[in-house]
């Protein structure tokens, strides 16, 4: 069974059937703000800094809100960089 692409903006909630709208969720650094990323593998702890900055890109974050039920979605991939 192949998924159906995903719509960069609108999905169907999947338990309520309402509209799910398109959202991300922000991370914070000295740097500034950026959007989430999403790595493979398991996190590795760093003493100074929580984690340590994975070495691989990763892969851009995207979020769906239920604007009935409130449930969120999420999913990673390169066509939500922008
Ligand atoms: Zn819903």
């Amino acid at each position: 069974m192949t998924q159906p692409p995903i719509n960069k903006n609108k999905q169907e909630c999947p338990k309520c059937h309402g509209e799910m709208i398109r959202g991300f969720c922000s991370a914070h650094s000295l740097k500034g703000t950026y959007i989430e990323k999403w790595h493979k593998g398991e996190p590795e702890q760093s003493f100074w800094t929580g984690i340590k900055t994975p070495t691989s890109i990763g892969l851009p974050v995207s979020v769906f809100r239920c604007q009935n039920c409130g449930l969120l979605e999420f999913y990673a991939d390169m066509k939500f960089s922008t």
